[in-house]
Formats: structure tokens, sequence, C-alpha cells
């Protein structure tokens, strides 16, 4: 035979005790019985207890819980675009060294420490990552610039030649008289003799100064550079300017022709400094160090290798 399970009793259940009758008595008669068990009383409170108390703190706990893991994503996040920040700034750096820019970015260093909290470590991180990019953003505003001003520099100094594919017939300084054969006279140019009708191109930015047929160059364009430089264009057989057009170089300024003093068609090709002659060929690059970038830290060397000698 065996015997029914009895239910566990706690401590303040026995306590309490079993169930009570309750008789309600009118003028000595009992009119109402009533059964009550506190049992069952302090089990229902129990289940109330929980639901009023325990319920909000564990949905507190869950959001506590939620907003640690986005604080953390955060974090996290912020730290990888810190990363991110840094490999930029390397980056601008190449650009100002290019330019030719005060480096930026030295004088770091300490031990990488652990950050006190995660709350403030990712609000620091925040300010910190805004910060870098607001000198981020001035920093390459400050280099577009300097490399705008370089480009422009660069394309108003007289490079290359005014006729491709041509040989030059003949150099800048002594050579001999090409009319008579005899005797040395002083170039200030080069020749590059050409088909007549063959177009003559800028060697660099600049405003035209003049169109007109000057003595031995016959007819002559003349464009102002950059850097005090003026590019003479000789023995045209027409120009495609005019005085005060803006040309940049490549553009097409006359077509060769043999006017003035030449015995074939050719292009006598003059560039002047300060007004003097300088040989063509020997022309400084205006930025060395924006031509050739230097690595960091390294001691900039001069790259001019010389002023050309005037006549
Ligand atoms: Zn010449």
């Amino acid at each position: 035979m065996s015997v029914p399970p009895t239910r566990p009793t706690s401590w303040l259940a026995r306590r309490i005790g079993g169930p009570v009758r309750l008789l309600i008595v009118r003028d000595a008669h009992p009119v109402r019985e009533v059964r009550f068990d506190p049992r069952t009383a302090l089990r229902v409170g129990s289940w109330v207890f929980v639901a009023v108390w325990l319920l909000p703190i564990a949905a507190l706990g869950v959001v506590v819980l939620h907003a640690r893991l986005e604080r953390d994503t955060l974090a996290t996040q912020v730290a990888a675009l810190t990363v991110e920040a840094k490999r930029l700034s390397t980056n601008i750096a190449e650009l100002e060294r290019y330019a030719g820019l005060p480096g930026r970015g030295e004088g770091e260093g300490g031990p990488a420490a652990t950050p006190p909290d995660a709350a403030s470590a990712a609000g620091d991180a925040v300010d910190g990552t805004g910060t870098f990019l607001g000198t981020l953003r001035r920093r390459f505003g400050a280099v577009a610039g300097a490399v705008t001003d370089r480009v422009s520099l660069m394309r108003g100094t007289p490079s290359g030649v005014p006729v491709a594919d041509a040989r030059t017939s003949s150099t800048f300084g002594w050579r001999v008289n090409p009319f008579s054969g005899e005797g040395a006279e002083w170039h200030a140019g080069l020749d590059f003799p050409a088909p007549a009708g063959t177009p003559v191109r800028a060697t660099a930015d600049g405003i035209v100064e003049t169109v007109a047929t000057v003595g031995g160059y016959g007819l002559a364009v003349t464009v102002r550079n950059r850097g005090d430089y003026t590019t003479i264009y000789g023995h045209l057989q027409r120009a495609t300017v005019v005085a005060g057009a803006r040309v940049a170089r490549g553009d097409v300024v006359g077509h060769v022709g043999s006017s003035g003093r030449s015995t074939g068609p050719h292009v006598h090709y003059e560039v002047r400094r300060h007004g003097q002659p300088v040989n063509p060929r020997r022309i400084p690059s205006p930025e060395p160090a924006f031509r050739t970038p230097a690595p960091a830290g390294a001691v900039k060397a001069g790259g001019a290798p010389g002023v050309p000698p005037a006549r």
C-alpha cells in the first residue's frame, strides 16, 4: 500500500498552520461558515510579490545589460575609426612632404594603458576622434592649397620643347654663323627645324605679351610666365593667339615658318628670366622636393643644378 506524497511545507507555512473555519453568528444562530487557508494566502502573496518587484528589477537588468553591450560596441567602433583616421593622417603627411609643408604627426609616445573604465573610454575616444578629424580636415585644406600653388608654379615654369619630336639644329651658346658658315655668334635660344605649318606649342602656362614681327626673330609670340620667365617663339609663319590671351602649357600659339633672319622653316625658342636669355635646358624645377619627395625625416638637399649663365 503506497503512501500519498505529502507536499513539502515551508517553515513559515508550518508556523501559520492549516486551514481555519470561521463561523458567522447572528442572534446566537450560525448563518454562514467561511473556510480560510493562510498557506494559500501565503502562496498567492509570494507570486504577487514576485510580479510587483522582481519582474521590473529583471527588466531593468536587461536594459542595463543591453546598454553596456551597445557602449562596448561603440567603443570598439570608435577605436577602429581612430586607427583609420591615423592612417589618413599618414597619407596626408606624405602629401605634405610632396607639397613642401612642414611635417606633422611627430612627437607621440608613452606606454599603451588600459582605459580607466569603458564608459569614460568611449566618451574620451569620441572626443579625441572628433578633434583629430578636425585637425585632419584643416591639414588637408592646407595641403590641397599648397599642392594647387605648386602645380600652378610648375605649369607656369618653362619645361620641354615647343615642337614635338623635333631635333635641335642650334643649341644655346656659341655657334658658327649659319649664313656664312664662318665665324662664331652667340645664340640665345634653341632652334627646332620642322616643316612649315607645324604647330608650335607653349612650354608653360602664361599670358601672351606680344605678337609682333621683331627684327631677326621674324613673327614672334612672347608669353609672360611664372617666376619672372618669358618665352619667345620666333620665325613663325602665323600666330594663333593675340596679346593678352591666357595660354596653358601645350596650347598652340602659332605655326612653324621662316620669317625673320632664318635659313629655313624652324622655331627659335628662347627663354628669358628677368629679361636675360637663359638656357631652356637648364631651367631648374621650381620645387625639386615636390618632384621627388624626400622620405620622412630626411634632410632636403638643394635640387637646383645652378643658375644658367646669362649671356
Ligand atoms: Zn634661333
